[in-house]
């Protein structure tokens, strides 16, 4: 039926987008000209209809750390269809589920005892916030500066970007923000002994900007010494993104709470959980009437279930953990390179397969055009690189930084050695381009920022 209705259908994917779901994203797609029609995937390529080649380094925003229709995944789902699960059960358990959670407390480790599983990464982080609150019998909750953790209400009131909370005023209340990397002023809410949870990115999202060093690890203290509890946002740095399982495992913390979700099920099934203690748990589900103190009703989804535990094998079973590592540290090393080469490129940073690269007003050549580009809209040169990367190069990436000109990559974890390389050599070429700043690239500039209005 499908098949049919898409050959059927075919090329209307824009314009019935724009109908019907969301017209000022589809204006925003053709103005950048990222308005293709996509025919298939896989692995970490994309092939548009005409046939092209592209090099996906977004990556879903992150779900597709195996790679894009990972064959195994999707055996693992057709298995789990063809077996005629029982699926939801609502008043019962079934197997896969209890199976998933034992896999995900053992790789977490420390603390983590109990998993509670949710469709998306922004419940997760709802779930951190009512669980942890409840917990504690407190109400505060601290986030970072420019931090993200979804855009539900809840987890939009522990948003560190103005851009996304703004207009959705007001917020849940005793919801706070702390600056990243700033243990002092930490210190100052906790020794108030009445926060229940504080929440952080061991690499923050947006931006990819790290912690200093030392950071997490006092910061976690300070949880322990005032009552606090310390959750560690994963859903975009779990699963093998940094070059560990997950990120808290390059500074050896112990996280009472450790939200996941966008790679967890291959990128196939909408999933997330949240990892947490033994003692949060039995403090909200601590009697017959608490049972069902939180849940949903497609969380566990047995489908999600049966791709998770596919995710986790292809990951050990293709050692694309320590890969991310590995490519990260070459990526690292080859685009430092950048930052001597163009003096637009103000640094590169990042951690395993999660990276950046900022740029800056240059002091000599091009400080005029870069100056009137920033005077449009602060952040839009990042714009003049992601645009020529697509368009000429075929290389998909993100700008990721507000009023800071940041381009971001999140490619899957499955990418080869010549994709690196491909990228690497592209995203010289466009910055060198861009730096030149022809009027073809300034009109695009001036039109976008039309767009976005
Ligand atoms: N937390 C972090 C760190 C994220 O990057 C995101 C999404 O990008 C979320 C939470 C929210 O996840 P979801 O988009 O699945 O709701």
């Amino acid at each position: 039926m499908l098949r049919e209705l898409l050959e059927a259908r075919k090329g209307e994917d824009l314009d019935l987008w724009a109908r019907t779901i969301n017209p000022q994203f589809v204006r925003v797609l053709r103005t950048i000209g990222f308005d293709r029609t996509w025919a298939r995937a896989e692995g970490p390529y994309l092939w548009d209809a005409d046939g092209n080649r592209f090099l996906d380094f977004l990556g879903g925003f992150g779900m597709y750390n195996v790679g894009r229709n990972n064959r195994r995944v999707r055996e693992v789902l057709v298995e789990a269809l063809d077996l005629d699960t029982p699926g939801m059960l609502a008043m019962g358990t079934t197997l896969l589920p209890g199976l998933l959670a034992e896999q995900l407390i053992q790789r977490a480790g420390g603390r983590i005892e109990r998993c509670q599983f949710t469709s998306t990464g922004t419940e997760a982080i709802e779930a951190v916030i009512k669980l942890g609150r409840t917990a504690t019998k407190r109400t505060r909750v601290l986030s970072c500066d420019h931090g993200f953790h979804g855009l539900t209400l809840g987890s939009l009131s522990v948003n560190g970007n103005p851009e996304f909370t703004a207009r959705f005023q007001p917020l849940l209340p005793g919801c706070e923000l702390v600056p990243f990397g700033d243990l002092d002023a930490l210190e100052e809410q906790l020794r108030r002994e009445d926060v229940a949870v504080f929440l952080v990115e061991p690499v923050q999202g947006k931006g990819v900007n790290m912690p200093p060093p030392g950071y997490l690890e006092g910061a976690q203290a300070l949880c322990r010494r005032y009552g606090t509890l310390f959750a560690v946002d994963e859903v975009q740095t779990g699963f093998g993104r940094t070059g560990r399982m997950f990120a808290f495992q390059h500074w050896g913390l112990e996280p009472d709470l450790v939200p996941v979700a966008k790679s967890l099920s291959g990128g196939y099934v909408p999933v997330g959980a949240l990892l947490m203690s033994r003692a949060v748990h039995e403090a909200v589900f601590d009697s017959l009437q608490n049972a069902v103190a939180h849940g949903s009703t497609f969380a566990p989804n047995e489908l999600a279930m049966a791709a998770g535990l596919a995710t986790l094998e292809v990951l050990d079973d293709e050692r694309l953990v320590e890969r991310s590592a590995e490519l990260g540290e070459r990526l690292l090393a080859e685009t430092l390179l950048l930052v001597d080469e163009f003096e637009v490129v103000r640094e590169v940073r990042g951690m395993g397969l999660m990276w950046a690269i900022e740029f800056g007003e240059p002091e000599n050549a091009g400080r005029r055009s870069y100056r009137m580009i920033e005077r449009m809209q602060p952040g839009l040169f990042a714009q003049l690189v992601v645009v020529p990367l697509f368009s000429d190069h075929r290389i998909l990436t993100q700008v990721a930084g507000h009023k800071v000109a940041t381009i971001k990559i999140l490619p899957p974890l499955v990418i080869s050695d010549g994709d690196l390389d491909e990228f690497v050599e592209s995203l010289r070429q466009t910055v060198a381009g861009a730096s030149r700043m022809p009027r073809a690239l300034t009109k695009f500039a001036l039109s976008a920022v039309g767009a976005g209005r």
